[in-house]
């Protein structure tokens, strides 16, 4: 195996080469919370395996239970509108996923949340896929000023879920478009498979944590944005019992391939990377992530490639090591945008690190309801990974 001495220099935070880099993927001690057995796999790809066993991701047994949930979906769907809601950024996921939807007979309706930064790629591929499958668009456009409210608190809490807003956002979205038109089931475009799992510490989000930093840091008043508080979540999942589906957690699934049948029926466009179709999505995976908390997530969806022998371990180390793509002009946007000059934007980007810890969340209530959790997302009406990560006082 080659050694990994070489493209370890890349601000990481090791700065020896004696480190451990896992025997299956491409994380190493750097990652949070990680663990490794004696062959020397980390504990993400141990539970990347249990999930793919317990889904039969990808296999004839895996489609057939998700023919079966497609059954149901349509019998709930009988005299409603529409069987199932999608959302949808415009990105690869979750526009295949609109189409397949229609070709397994379904009658989605599509939903986007709008935080006001989609590049103009995303809302054009918005538009084709939509357009050409006669599917209805349901979007939820924030107050443009208060969204930039909500990502400068974050910004200024020095934490690292800056885009985290979105996410609780687009849940909420999905789920009231869901209430509103009597739909029973969410598609949702996450693959363990081809994105990995990400380490919570820099990935929680939830509708308190939004509330308390906000509050601590925004200066206007919370009116437009879809924040999802308890008692909305349990509404949701508990008494309207809407549940939430991941068709890719099932069905054999390739990102190029998805991408090359977007880019042939609908004249869709790439927009570079993984979670780059958002400006905001892309300032935090491209410069925020990597400059502030030494985090690149590009480690996720190399390791996933890895893992699907999509990419050797040297290639995708190697691509690990390069820069992350960066569109032109997009710090300078987010600072005019945001309203920080250099300096100000320098202090907090050298500033210290917090994490949600510092301020007031679910975490705890979420822990203490870990059995109640486990029979959610048993019947899909929480993911999984929600489960795993969210209700667990360790650090996954
Ligand atoms: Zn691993």
């Amino acid at each position: 195996m080659t050694s990994t001495t070489e493209y370890k220099t890349k601000g990481q935070i090791i700065i020896d080469n004696d480190y451990q880099v896992c025997s299956n993927c491409i994380y190493d001690e750097t990652i949070p919370a990680i663990k490794f057995d004696e062959q020397g796999k980390c504990n993400y790809c141990e539970m990347i395996d249990e999930l793919k066993e317990s889904y039969n991701t990808g296999t004839p047994e895996g489609e057939r239970r998700f023919f079966e949930i497609i059954d149901k979906i349509k019998t709930a769907g009988k005299r409603k509108k529409y069987d199932v809601i999608v959302g949808l950024s415009g990105g690869t996921d979750s526009c295949y996923l609109v189409a397949k939807a229609i070709e397994w007979g379904l009658r989605p309706l599509a939903v986007h949340y709008d935080n006001t930064w989609n590049t103009a790629i995303a809302t054009e591929n918005i538009r084709k896929v939509t357009s050409k499958l006669n599917v209805d668009l349901y979007t939820h456009v924030v107050d443009n000023k208060e969204s930039d409210d909500i990502f400068r608190s974050f910004f200024e809490a020095n934490v690292p879920e800056i885009d985290g807003p979105t996410d609780i956002a687009l849940a909420e979205t999905l789920y009231r478009a869901a209430s509103k038109y009597g739909v029973k089931y969410l598609f949702e475009g996450h693959s363990f498979m081809a994105e990995g799992v990400s380490p919570l510490s820099s990935a929680y989000v939830d509708g308190k944590y939004i509330k308390s930093v906000h509050k601590k840091f925004g200066e206007l008043k919370m009116k437009t944005f879809p924040n999802m508080n308890f008692v909305s979540f349990m509404k949701w999942t508990v008494f309207k019992r809407i549940r939430k589906i991941r068709p890719l957690w099932y069905i054999p699934y390739n990102k190029k391939g998805a991408r090359e049948y977007l880019e042939k029926n609908f004249d869709w466009q790439y927009y570079g990377g993984h979670h780059l179709e958002n400006r905001m999505t892309a300032f935090n995976h491209s410069v925020y992530f990597p400059q502030k908390f030494n985090i690149d997530q590009r480690n996720n969806s190399l390791s996933a490639e890895v893992r699907a022998k999509l990419k050797t371990k040297e290639e995708a180390l190697a691509e690990y090591a390069s820069q992350p793509k960066l569109e032109d002009g997009l710090v300078d946007y987010f600072k005019k945008r945001l309203g920080y000059n250099d300096a100000q934007y320098e202090a907090i980007m050298k500033g210290e690190r917090k994490t949600y810890k510092d301020y007031p969340t679910y975490k705890r209530r979420f822990e203490r309801l870990r059995p109640l959790f486990f029979i959610l997302a048993k019947a899909s009406l929480v993911p999984m990974s929600f489960y795993i990560k969210y209700t667990s006082k360790s650090e996954i």
